[in-house]
């Protein structure tokens, strides 16, 4: 048997009809950078993250780099984040011209450690951003109450957790922005790149609105220095499509995600995510914890099964950080896990045949 970590193919084949129209119809309209396709799935967006506002832009990337902006973050500014991370959490920091500062993830849960925070902190420190990792919320009524304390910004990074919701809220309303990526292989995926902000407050949105469009809200009266950042408007019809669908793939993932727990739960060698209390994951990633994981990566591949690591190198250890001078030992469990984790094939095409089959794999191998 052959397991693909994602099957992108299977999921447009299930949607096919939906989205040729789509792509067809904006086409026809010729409405490609931005305009109503895009403004569409923006209120859709909005509606379906339980926010007032949202600004479609071109990458999860340049989501997390807007919001910065409207916020004026800047050179001098220092902005907390968790060391395990997808490398454009700190990168879209950088590009401000602030500093990120780490902070390590916490043992059980894998998102930033809530305890370790208020150390961080400096006179310089203008945000913090709690990252959903895997689809799983991060402490968001700590993190936020830590945030007010201190008079800080947080900015919740929901690349990976579309509908993820906390004690009944979703993620991306706790902080002051969501910032969400549509990269193909997210929850929500373009085809091609994608990215949005949601927030409730409307200044915010028409700065960033401005700030995505060459920093103009009327054509060529530009009031910021901006960026062209906007959304095209096929990726806006196709995210449409599939937002109908969401929900219930989600839904999906959730089950497959309850499946890997039960025929997994018996290896001791195995730690299993746990979702923390009043938790909804999403399960972006499978994330599991083990022993000899490299050797397990390559009897996995042996047998048709692809794996992945997410991430293999937490960011203060990236060569592009160097210069800020973080060792080995500075981040000790976001270093120790970078060895441990290995994502499992996860998404709404995997089936429980398959999910079975790959935990039969990894019993064998630990047998
Ligand atoms: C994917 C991702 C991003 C970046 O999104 P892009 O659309 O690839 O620019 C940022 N943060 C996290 C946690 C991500 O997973």
């Amino acid at each position: 048997m052959k397991v693909n970590f994602l099957d992108l193919k299977a999921q447009y084949l299930s949607i096919k009809p939906e989205i040729d129209a789509a792509i067809q119809n904006v086409l026809d309209k010729t409405a490609f950078a931005a305009g109503p396709f895009v403004k569409e799935f923006e209120e859709n967006f909005a509606k379906a993250q339980g926010a007032k506002f949202c600004v479609g832009v071109n990458s999860g990337t340049a989501a997390l780099h807007i919001a910065f902006m409207a916020l004026d973050i800047k050179q001098g500014d220092e902005i907390i984040v968790p060391a395990n991370t997808f490398f454009a959490t700190p990168e879209s920091v950088s590009l401000t011209g602030a500093t990120p500062v780490f902070v390590d993830n916490e043992e059980q849960f894998y998102n930033i450690d809530p305890s370790k925070i208020e150390s961080a902190i400096t006179p310089k420190t203008k945000a913090i951003v709690a990252v959903n990792l895997y689809g799983q919320p991060a402490q968001l009524d700590t993190i936020k109450a830590i945030a007010e304390k201190h008079n800080l910004f947080l900015i919740e990074d929901c690349a990976q957790s579309h509908l993820a919701t906390y004690k009944g809220k979703s993620t991306g309303t706790y902080g002051i922005m969501g910032c969400f990526s549509f990269y193909p292989g997210k929850n929500l995926g373009a085809y091609g790149e994608g990215g949005a902000v949601i927030t409730d407050n409307e200044l915010l949105y028409k700065k960033m609105m401005a700030l995505r469009d060459h920093g103009s809200s009327k054509k060529y009266f530009h009031d910021y220095i901006g960026h062209n950042y906007r959304l095209e408007g096929i990726q806006g019809a196709i995210l449409n499509v599939k937002l109908k669908h969401l929900s219930s793939w989600t839904e999906t993932r959730r089950k497959n995600a309850a499946c890997y727990k039960q025929y997994l739960s018996g290896i001791k060698e195995v730690i299993l995510p746990e979702e923390i209390d009043g938790a909804y994951s999403v399960y972006h990633l499978f994330v599991v914890r083990v022993p000899r994981r490299d050797a397990l990566i390559q009897f996995l591949q042996d047998n048709g099964i692809y794996t992945g690591i997410h991430y293999p190198i937490p960011c203060h250890q990236q060569k592009a950080y160097a210069f800020l001078g973080y060792k080995e030992g500075s981040f000790p469990v976001s270093e120790k896990y970078a060895n441990e984790i290995i994502s499992l094939p996860m998404s709404e095409q995997v089936t429980e045949e398959e999910i079975q089959y790959v935990c039969q794999k990894i019993s064998e191998f630990y047998r």
